[in-house]
């Protein structure tokens, strides 16, 4: 299934529930803008590379548009269109005053040197200044790119519009990057197990769990949930599965991890079993924390876990999500459980307009209330409506949107 029909089943999954008419699914479900630009830029060796580089911008009726930029091979205009309608999603169901955009380049950023990469954002943001900025449409990062990416997109995009660093988020701190901005989804998603294991009456320490993935991501869930007495009894990365019954030592995994250039090769305080292993483990809480697509219809009746939270984009496809659901395994959707991070960019965005620095406490505190809210939003709305938490977190978020859009009145 291609990765914007996923997002769509779910949407017309919540649009059945809300009895949406058909112009409205339409509506709601066309990108408003889809750019295709030409990337053409100097390789070390005086060569020209020529690579296609995309922004959809998907829905502005709840404010600015919001989303990352992703270089990776696999990017294409499919991709992009299917990850800026979740932006949108995910702004509304955490709300955020944001519409969600989505952008990136088809290209593997491992193949390029500093100078390379750089040579090429910056023609990227000359091909498409004009349709970003502070108030329409703001970047961030996303898979393979980073603070240093961002840093070079705002110069450039300055060099058009003048200084503005809200035109991007996911700074460095010290170039008016906001403070926490790095843990938040990992954060966010840690925040989120506390919430729903308490509404699911299970204690945290009797609550085993398995995190796939020990990236950005990942490693701060993991971080999290042992501050919060949760026993992580296996972590993944593409090294291997690392286990330990009792718990693992994720401090020092940590640690390990950041000295051996972030990854787990060669960590022996666990016992070590296949990368793939981690899934089908006997856990009470399984994070995927790494790509998507990774519980399918091979996978999902083998699954152990009782509760699933999607801190990737994406990683149950939507025909193990129906097995999974016949399954009463309890999952947090994507749209809810990783959004921490957009919810820091909003916050790095609110600094930067007001020219004001927050704490770390501050950002941390923020952050735990609007996801808390989020989250018991999305609760109520699925016991009230005895529907499962995804398609309850996509109905509130389209609902919003709905809302946004028909006030909007004769602007459409
Ligand atoms: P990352 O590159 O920092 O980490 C990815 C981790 O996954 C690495 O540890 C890698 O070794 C591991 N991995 C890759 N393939 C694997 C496999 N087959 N088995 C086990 N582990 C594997 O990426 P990240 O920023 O942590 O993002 C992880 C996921 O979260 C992605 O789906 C991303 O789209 C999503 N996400 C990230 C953010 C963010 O703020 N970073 C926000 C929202 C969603």
């Amino acid at each position: 299934m291609r990765a914007s029909e996923s997002t769509n089943l779910y949407f017309q999954q919540a649009a059945d529930h809300l009895k949406m008419p058909e112009w409205l699914r339409k509506l709601l479900l066309t990108p408003k803008r889809e750019v295709t630009v030409q990337v053409a830029f100097e390789r070390d060796n005086g060569m020209i590379e020529t690579v296609q580089g995309f922004r959809v911008q998907h829905d502005n009726s709840r404010g600015p548009m919001k989303g990352g930029l992703r270089y990776h091979p696999a990017v294409d205009l499919d991709e992009v269109r299917a990850l800026a309608a979740l932006m949108t999603w995910k702004t509304a169901v955490v709300e955020l005053p944001y519409g969600g955009a989505k952008g990136g380049i088809g290209i593997d950023p491992k193949t390029l040197s500093k100078k390379e990469l750089e040579r090429m954002t910056r023609v990227f943001v000359n091909e498409i200044h004009e349709i970003v900025g502070p108030d329409t449409d703001i970047p961030a990062p996303d898979m393979g790119t980073n603070f240093e990416v961002m840093s070079w997109f705002r110069n450039q995009w300055e060099k058009y519009h003048g200084f503005n660093p809200a035109v991007i988020t996911g700074k460095p701190v010290e170039e008016y990057g906001a403070r926490g901005r790095e843990e938040a989804t990992g954060r966010g998603v840690g925040i989120m197990a506390v919430k729903l294991l308490k509404r699911l009456n299970v204690r945290p320490d009797q609550c085993r769990t398995a995190i796939q993935g020990f990236g950005n991501v990942g490693s701060h869930a993991a971080k999290f949930l042992v501050e919060s007495a949760f026993p992580v009894i296996a972590v993944s990365d593409l090294s291997g599965t690392y286990f330990n019954a009792k718990g693992l030592n994720i401090s020092e995994m940590l640690s390990y991890s950041i000295k051996n250039g972030n990854q787990l090769t060669g960590y022996t305080g666990a016992e070590r079993l296949p990368a793939e292993a981690l899934l089908e483990l006997d856990v009470d809480l399984l994070i995927p924390a790494a790509l998507g697509d990774v519980i399918h219809k091979k996978n999902a009746k083998s699954i152990k876990a009782k509760t699933i939270i999607e801190a990737a984009n994406g990683p149950v496809d939507p025909e193990a999500d129906e097995i999974l659901k016949a399954r009463n395994i309890t999952i947090l959707p994507d749209i809810l459980a990783n959004a921490g991070g957009v919810t820091v960019s909003y916050f790095e965005w609110v600094q930067n307009r007001q020219h004001y620095r927050w704490s770390l406490d501050r950002v941390r505190q923020e952050l735990d209330r609007t996801m808390s809210d989020a989250f018991e939003n999305v609760w109520q709305q699925a016991s009230n409506q005895r529907v499962s938490l995804r398609t309850a977190a996509f109905m509130l978020a389209i609902s919003r949107v709905q809302r946004a859009t028909e006030l909007a009145g004769s602007s459409l």
